[in-house]
C-alpha cells in the first residue's frame, strides 16, 4: 500500500521548477502526495499558485504576501488578495508573518501587511499561514490578539504555524489558541530537536510539509526540494511518534484536509 500525504506548503511557482514543473508535480502524484498547497509570497506569486491550482485538480492555492516581501507591498494589496480568494481553489490566506531573522522588510511593514492578512482572513473565514521566524513573542501577542477579537464571531479564526521549529511550550500556545503545527525537511536534519517536539503534540495539530524548493530533506540535501520528499518528514516523525508510517499519513492528511476544507 503506498501512504497518501498532502504537502501542505509548496511553493510551485518559483523559477526554481520552471524546467520541470509539469514532471515534478506527477512524480509528487504518482508517489501518494494526493493534494498540495501551493504558497503566494506576494499578489504576483498568489496569482501564479491560482494558474497551478487551474490546472491540476489536486493543487490549492493560498494568497498572501510574505515578510520578506512587506516593503514593497502596494497600497491595494488587500483589496487584490481579497479579489484572488474568490477562486474556487483559494483555500487560504498566506504565507504572511514576521521575520526577525533576515529582516528583508521593515518591522513597521512586516507587522502592517500581517495585521491587514489576518483581518482578511478572519472577514472570509479562510485559515491563515503563518510565517515566524526570530519573533516568537511578537508573533504570539499578534495572533492572541486577533483570536481574542474573534473568537466569537462565525469565522472561527485559524490557521498554521509553518515550518515550526521552536520549543514545545511555544508549539503548545499556538495550539491552545487554535493553530496547527506544520513541520518541514529539517526535521531529518542531525539533532534536530523537531521530532522530540513533534512527540509530545497532540497528534490531531500535526502537519507535513516542504516549503519547497527550500529545507530539503537529509538523503537530499544540497539538493532542491520538492513534493515528492515530504514523505521523507513523515517517514522521520512516525519514527519519532512510534506509529506506523500509514497511521500519521493518514491522520496528518485529515488535519490538513479539516483546516484548508480539501
Ligand atoms: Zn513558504
Amino acid at each position: 500500500m503506498t501512504i497518501q500525504l498532502v504537502d501542505t506548503h509548496a511553493h510551485l511557482d518559483v523559477t526554481e521548477f520552471d524546467r520541470d514543473r509539469d514532471e515534478l508535480i506527477s512524480r509528487a502524484l504518482a508517489t501518494g502526495v494526493t493534494k498540495i498547497i501551493t504558497v503566494g509570497t506576494n499578489v504576483t506569486s498568489s496569482r501564479r499558485a491560482i494558474s497551478l491550482a487551474e490546472k491540476y485538480p489536486q493543487i490549492y492555492a493560498a494568497v498572501g504576501v510574505h515578510p520578506h516581501d512587506a516593503d514593497r507591498a502596494e497600497s491595494t494589496f488587500l483589496a487584490q488578495l481579497s479579489e484572488l480568494t474568490r477562486h474556487s481553489k483559494v483555500v487560504a490566506i498566506g504565507e504572511t508573518g514576521l521575520d526577525f531573522y533576515r529582516n528583508y522588510s521593515s518591522r513597521e511593514a512586516q507587522f502592517n501587511v500581517l495585521r491587514g492578512q489576518l483581518e482578511l482572513a478572519a472577514e472570509l473565514n479562510l485559515p491563515i499561514i503563518i510565517h515566524a521566524r526570530q519573533a516568537v513573542r511578537e508573533m504570539i501577542d499578534t495572533l492572541g490578539d486577533w483570536v481574542k477579537r474573534h473568537k466569537d464571531t462565525s469565522g472561527k479564526p485559524r490557521g498554521v504555524i509553518h515550518c515550526f521549529s521552536e520549543n514545545e511550550q511555544i508549539a503548545r500556545k499556538y495550539i491552545e489558541m487554535g493553530f496547527y503545527i506544520s513541520f518541514a525537511g529539517y526535521v531529518s536534519y542531525p539533532q534536530n530537536r523537531a521530532p522530540a517536539v513533534a512527540k509530545k503534540l497532540p497528534i490531531d495539530r500535526i502537519m507535513v510539509e516542504t516549503d519547497c524548493p527550500f529545507l530539503t530533506p537529509q538523503k537530499y540535501r544540497g539538493k532542491r526540494n520538492e513534493p515528492s520528499y515530504v514523505a521523507l518528514t513523515a517517514e522521520t516523525l512516525a519514527n519519532a511518534l512510534g506509529m506506523p508510517l500509514e497511521k500519521f499519513a493518514e491522520q496528518t492528511t485529515e488535519n490538513a484536509q479539516k483546516l484548508f476544507k480539501i
